[in-house]
């Protein structure tokens, strides 16, 4: 079976995706700096699989490190996850975005091209869609004008794969345009552990809920939407990480560039998430309804038929179960990874 490289593995999206590529069979090599994670996940990755990750503590900006890390094992294919991803953070050090984000682009492609490894899998974003676009986003769409520095990395590095895959015809990428994932695995042993105060409604929620915070704050209720609270496609993450066992199935048969979103199609407001968190897990969110966010778009959410068509992939899991994994997920480990069992 296929060996895969996951850059920035230890994180929320990569800790979850090594769990379904191991239980299909693959081999995995991680790589992580840990600016925003525990080599913690990696351990109870391997704990819930019963199988073993190689892990790397890496800068994924270190070509030399890289070429260490391709001389060591045998890649048949890569998925790039490693970056930033606080939307505020980015508006106030763009340079730092622009930095870390396309640099580990730039080093993993030089140095696959190097190696002779062919196939990349990139996490992209719904961003790039822009404010422009109408909903619900089709991969055939143009990319938009991106309202922040995170956005503009992500629409820049898709740049950066097609034109490489351009003039490179063995080169096979996947973009992957992530809608909102939340949840955690049904285990509760990995999740999502913001460092801080979370930016992400899900982790702000849990955090209510378990008592780190007071009350959560609903950015405007006076949307053009069915309550006039924001909607977004909400997508647990095990079905985000099955669908990345699939796109690594794609790449290996593959050249070019493909693009793919992946979310559910149905969009959920912020008062449905509060309500059916509540409901399905018979816990109080104390929240107050304040100002609209700068940047929030009122709603958006994916056409999923592409992935559907091409990847053989649709979402399984409800609303309920992505509430109640990431209550699981939070009461179990009410400070994420910071003090392991
Ligand atoms: P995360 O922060 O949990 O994971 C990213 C990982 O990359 C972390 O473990 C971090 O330590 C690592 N990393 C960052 N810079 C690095 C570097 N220079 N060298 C080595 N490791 C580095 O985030 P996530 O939610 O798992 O997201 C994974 C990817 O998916 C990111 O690229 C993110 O932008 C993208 N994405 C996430 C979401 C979301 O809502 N979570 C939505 C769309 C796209
Ligand atoms: N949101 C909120 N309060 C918070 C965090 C988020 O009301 O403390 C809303 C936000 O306005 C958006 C939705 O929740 O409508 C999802 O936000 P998140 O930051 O998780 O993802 P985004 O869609 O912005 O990438």
């Amino acid at each position: 079976m296929a060996t895969i490289l996951l850059a920035g593995g230890a994180g929320y999206i990569g800790s979850h995706t090594a769990v379904e590529l191991l239980n299909a069979g693959y081999d995995v090599v991680a790589a992580d700096n840990f600016s925003n994670s525990s080599p913690e996940s990696i351990r109870r990755v391997e704990e819930i699989t019963g199988k073993p990750v190689k892990l790397y503590e890496a800068d994924i900006r270190d070509n030399a490190k890289l070429a260490q890390i391709f001389r060591e094992n045998s890649i048949d294919a890569v998925i790039h996850f490693a970056g930033l991803k606080a939307v505020g953070e980015s508006v106030a050090k763009p340079l730092k975005y622009y930095r870390n984000n396309i640099d580990t682009t730039l080093s993993l492609l030089e140095t696959m091209q190097e190696a002779g490894v062919r196939n990349i899998i990139f996490s992209s974003s719904a961003t790039v869609y822009g404010e422009e676009n109408p909903v619900p986003y089709l991969e055939t769409m143009q990319r938009g004008v991106c309202t922040n520095p995170y956005g503009w990395t992500k629409a820049m590095m898709e740049q950066i794969f097609e034109d490489a895959a351009k003039a490179d015809p063995m080169l096979s990428v996947i973009l992957l345009r992530y809608f909102n994932p939340i949840g955690a695995h049904p285990s509760g042993r990995i999740g999502e552990d913001p460092l801080g105060i979370p930016n992400n409604l899900m982790p702000y929620v849990t955090q209510v809920a378990v008592g780190k915070r007071e009350f959560l704050t609903i950015f405007g209720n006076d949307y053009p939407t069915k309550d006039g609270t924001c909607m977004r496609d909400y997508i647990h993450v095990v079905d985000l990480a099955k669908g990345h066992v699939k796109a690594v199935a794609y790449v290996l048969g593959h050249s070019g560039t493909e693009v793919f979103n992946l979310g559910t199609g149905t969009p959920y407001s912020v008062n449905d998430i509060v309500n059916t968190f509540e409901r399905v897990n018979g816990v109080k969110v104390a929240h107050v309804y304040g100002d609209r966010r700068a940047g929030d778009l009122p709603e958006f959410y994916a056409n999923a038929d592409k992935a559907a068509a091409l990847l053989d992939w649709k979402t399984e899991k409800t609303l309920e179960d992505m509430c109640r994994d990431a209550w699981n997920w939070q009461k179990q480990n009410p400070d994420g990874y910071r003090n392991p069992d």
